[in-house]
């Protein structure tokens, strides 16, 4: 079996470094068969929708508007340069944000018909303790307004759940499943917060999505992949489908400890993975 790594960023985003080639090559190097080019997009469109952004450095997030011309000249560049060697597919990690899927959808239609895929995620809160990236280490100071860290999974779970519902959000892949994890900030009622992320994959579930298998929490203080073991074993129990993605910020993070990841998924008993192209999913066997 080839891996393929559905989820990675590139310069363009303004906090990962290489270029999208630099990715591609390290994807051919590791003789992987699918790269997928999944870079934020951008924040801007929001900036006079929800003001709140302006407390969150957005434009070191993901890509200005300007850049997403750049951004499909160079992959189909790109997926033509190396089609006998690895399939570039071309996607967007979109961040979901409440009630603005009209205006997303005003800037995503041009470039719509060009994905093979859509990550949702979410990395902004917008609840308890004001607008924050609760992802981003300069936060850190937002997660003591909270009496304790189960509110910021309950948030974070609200809004992935209006995320999946929503009629007009565009996606297919669930990513990083339980983020608020990433620095190691303990639940309190863990039951509690599971049965939360249960009610969620039911609705991933309803919905025909995919969740991903997300690695670079291994990389974070938390040690340990997106989402848990336990939340990975429902997953497996309702029959979701997954993929593989590294979250490469650095092309030396492209497939990051795929081979030791598979194998635990398939001790669980997962026997294949999902697969995107223009938007239809299928599978491969692991
Ligand atoms: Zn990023
Ligand atoms: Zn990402």
């Amino acid at each position: 079996m080839r891996y393929e790594d559905w989820h990675t960023h590139n310069a363009l985003c303004r906090h990962a470094i290489g270029s999208i080639e630099d990715y591609v090559k390290k994807a051919i190097n590791f003789d992987l068969n699918v790269i997928g080019i999944s870079d934020h997009f951008p924040y801007e469109y929001l900036r006079s929708e929800l003001p709140s952004l302006e407390q969150i450095p957005y434009e070191e997030y993901a890509m200005p508007l300007y850049d997403l011309e750049i951004y499909f000249l160079e992959l189909e560049n790109l997926k033509e340069k190396y089609l006998d060697q690895i399939s570039v597919r071309f996607a967007f990690e979109i961040d979901y944000f409440k009630h603005q899927d009209y205006v997303l959808n005003r800037y995503l239609k041009k470039y719509i018909n060009k994905l093979d895929y859509i990550l949702g995620s979410v990395h902004v809160l917008f609840g308890k303790a004001g607008t924050f990236a609760f992802d981003d280490g300069r936060f850190l100071n937002k997660y003591k307004e909270y009496s304790v860290n189960d509110e910021i999974y309950i948030e974070f779970y609200n809004s992935l759940q209006d995320m999946i519902k929503s009629p007009t959000f565009e996606l297919d892949v669930v990513t990083h499943f339980d983020l608020p994890k990433k620095f190691d900030k303990k639940v309190k009622d863990k039951d509690n917060i599971m049965e939360k992320a249960i009610e969620t994959l039911r609705l991933v579930k309803k919905n025909d999505l995919t969740v991903e298998i997300n690695t670079s929490g291994l990389r974070k203080k938390a040690k340990e992949q997106y989402p848990n073991i336990d939340i990975i074993k429902h997953i497996y129990d309702l029959d979701i489908p997954i993929l593989l993605g590294s979250d490469a910020h650095k092309p030396e993070e492209v497939a990051y400890e795929f081979k030791s990841i598979t194998k635990m998924l398939k001790d669980i008993g997962f026997n294949r993975f999902a697969h995107f192209k223009k938007r239809r999913r299928s599978f491969i066997e692991i």
